[in-house]
């Protein structure tokens, strides 16, 4: 077969141009992601293994590195699983995650700030392409394990590579750096030496499950070196005798993050049966966090210290799929299968257990470090607010960790416990208002009444929100969740509830006509006109049936290819408003005038507007607000 050129994917040439020109100043993490990526192939292959075992063959696994320092060169070659022609033109071709596009909006930004690179590598994690900070050609020899053609990947990290058929006699890969010159003020440190790459492996990659050897080009090839790794497991040794860095390089090797994990979670079941765990919560939101479907390395499931698999999704639910780690239990069969995992009543038990730990030492970071916890927060806040949509789930557990906007609280986002602490006594209900933005919610007329008598309502705006609200949520302490929005809100209280209800019959008598002209001209987009209590300022509110599908939230199901009946809500008007004094006027002098209708229909339009709402016909508002301007000069 010829020698086939390929482009590299554009964002891949950015990437490499970065890598080439930054002066990133932690280089030595090419390595750390090489035997990463070595390790990763080796688990891959045994876990294939257990079901044809003529993929395992008889290889043991083993991570070799060759160094030739005279030659200037080094190479990493694993007994892992190897890759096709077509994989490797892929995986070595293109980035292969969703977060791409953000890494290349990340570049542009950082490039317009003229700020510098290297926290944007560390930010994204590049894999393989790091080799290209300390070598000037890489190449790659592979095969794929099941299959008898070998391929020779090459690239001098410009804008292209080659590929090429290849013999190799074994499956894996072999990845073979020619390091670049040290030169004088580069501060690229010698990877020839024997004696670095000891401590880079020893620093980064101790605990790797499989030998790591060092070989020599002029060292005996029939002595076996000795490992340069200790191999042993992290996750087995008591929490206090692990070092903070050991963990922290544990968690980066795991999650194939470049970033420190934000906290870690250590146990171990006993009785019945025999698990441990460390698990790690991520401090900066993966970029597939949302593109779940195609995700890899969550947590990892070992088997009396076999690996068995990757992204064990029955460990964890999905509101909590951003925790990274390794469980092992003792106790299950190596020849578990996803099916049986599935049914399997230890696993159930491990991931309550598991669930339980994580949410602990989330409300735990809450108390102890609010301002970390904010931040955390407002990365996966909306995942952990999924949770509320499992029914199987305890999701009173989640109102624990949650942080929402309010009216009361500004600046800063509050906790359920501080607003149910906050609430006048014989409050019953926890008010809120979601709407597509907080800005939107904040300004919404739905709020005049709660302002003006300091009735805390808890505003909402992720997406997600509308979802889970939507399904009727559990009480929290004893407390309902109300919609500012929906049915008949009225919240005066005692002797002045009384008069409320006398002065509201009055003024239902006194705008009855109005009413019922507004009613006539608005049939086609509303289902009722009445008179509001909710308003103090605004002239108008669309308001919707207790338990009605909110507009946002029938959007979220039209979209999704949901069928949604249309429903028609209800317009308020407030009869405290000047406007409306005067229509009323109006309508008592000339019950026949024609500007009622008109009125009417902007009157709606301006309620739809300031919730946030689309106009059906924008040009038939606009051209009526110009009429009416031009005659109002
Ligand atoms: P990441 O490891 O974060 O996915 P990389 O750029 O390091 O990104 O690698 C891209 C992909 O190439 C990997 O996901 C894997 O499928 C494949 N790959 C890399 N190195 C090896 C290897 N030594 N053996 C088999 N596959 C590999």
């Amino acid at each position: 077969m010829p020698v086939e050129s390929h482009p590299f994917q554009a964002e891949v040439v950015q990437l490499l141009d970065l890598m080439i020109h930054s002066l990133y100043s932690n280089r030595d993490v090419f390595l750390r992601e090489l035997i990463s990526n070595a390790s990763d192939a080796i688990d891959r292959r045994r876990f294939a293994g257990l079901t044809d075992s003529s993929l395992q063959g008889d290889s043991e696994p083993l991570i070799t590195l060759h160094l030739d320092a005279e030659k200037r060169v080094l190479a990493v070659e694993d007994t892992g699983i190897g890759m096709t022609r077509e994989e490797v033109t892929q995986n070595l071709g293109t980035l292969a995650h969703s977060g791409s596009a953000e890494f290349l909006a990340a570049l542009e930004a950082s490039r317009k700030q003229g700020e510098a690179a290297p926290g944007l590598i560390g930010q994204f994690g590049v894999g393989f392409y790091a080799s290209f900070m300390v070598a000037s050609r890489v190449s790659v020899v592979t095969r794929k394990a099941g299959e008898e053609e070998g391929t020779l990947w090459e690239s001098a990290g410009d804008g292209q590579f080659t590929v090429t058929e290849v013999a190799r006699e074994e499956p894996g890969t072999t990845v073979t750096l020619a390091l670049r010159e040290v030169e004088g003020e580069d501060e690229l440190a010698d990877y020839t030496n024997e004696w670095l790459l000891r401590s880079i492996v020893k620093r980064y990659s101790d605990f790797v499950a499989y030998p790591i050897q060092l070989r020599k080009a002029d060292a005996d090839p029939a002595e076996t070196p000795e490992a340069l790794n200790s191999m042993k497991a992290i996750w087995t040794r008591p929490d206090d005798e692990v070092e903070e860095e050991e963990r922290k390089e544990f968690y980066k090797h795991v999650s194939h993050d470049w970033n420190d994990p934000l906290l870690h979670v250590s146990t171990r079941i006993e009785g019945n049966f025999e698990a441990r765990a460390l698990l790690f919560v991520p401090s900066v939101a993966p970029h597939d966090l949302y593109h779940h479907e195609n995700a890899h390395r969550g947590i990892q499931l070992y088997v009396k210290r076999v690996f068995i698999m990757d992204e064990c999704r029955e460990l964890m639910p999905e509101y909590l799929r951003f925790v990274r780690g390794v469980v092992e239990a003792e106790d299950l069969s190596l020849n578990v299968s996803r099916e049986i995992l599935q049914q399997d009543a230890q696993i159930k038990v491990i991931r309550k257990h598991l669930v339980r730990k994580i949410l602990e030492a989330l409300v735990d970071l809450r108390k102890r470090d609010a301002e970390a916890y904010r931040a955390f927060w407002e990365q996966f806040g909306p995942v952990i607010k999924e949770g509320l949509l499992d029914v199987g789930e305890k999701r009173e557990r989640i109102y624990e960790l949650m942080l929402c906007a309010s009216t009361q609280h500004e600046s800063q986002p509050a906790s359920l416990d501080e607003v149910v602490e906050r609430m006048t006594e014989g409050q019953e209900v926890l008010y809120y208002l979601a709407a597509e933005s907080l800005e939107v919610a904040r300004r919404s007329p739905h709020l005049e009444a709660f302002r003006e008598r300091g009735v805390e309502v808890v505003l909402f705006a992720d997406p997600v929100d509308e979802v889970w609200l939507q399904r009727g949520p559990p009480d929290f302490e004893g407390k309902s969740w109300r919609s500012v929005g929906e049915g008949e809100i009225d919240l005066a209280e005692g002797d002045d509830k009384q008069q409320a209800e006398a002065e509201r019959e009055e003024q239902a008598a006194d705008y009855g006509t109005l009413l019922k002209a507004l009613r006539a001209a608005l049939q086609e987009q509303v289902s009722e006109v009445r008179l509001s209590s909710r308003l103090r300022d605004s002239a108008a509110c669309l308001v919707r049936e207790e338990g009605e599908l909110s507009p946002q939230m029938a959007q979220i199901l039209r979209q999704a290819g949901r069928e949604v009946p249309e429903t028609k809500p209800i317009l308020e008007v407030n009869a405290g408003h000047a406007l409306l004094a005067k229509l009323k006027e109006r309508v008592a002098a000339e019950p026949g005038d024609d500007r009622i209708a008109e009125y009417a229909e902007l009157l709606f339009a301006q309620a739809l507007l300031s919730e946030g709402g689309r106009l059906p016909d924008p040009a038939a508002f606009s051209r009526r607000l110009g009429e009416l301007m031009e005659r109002a000069l």
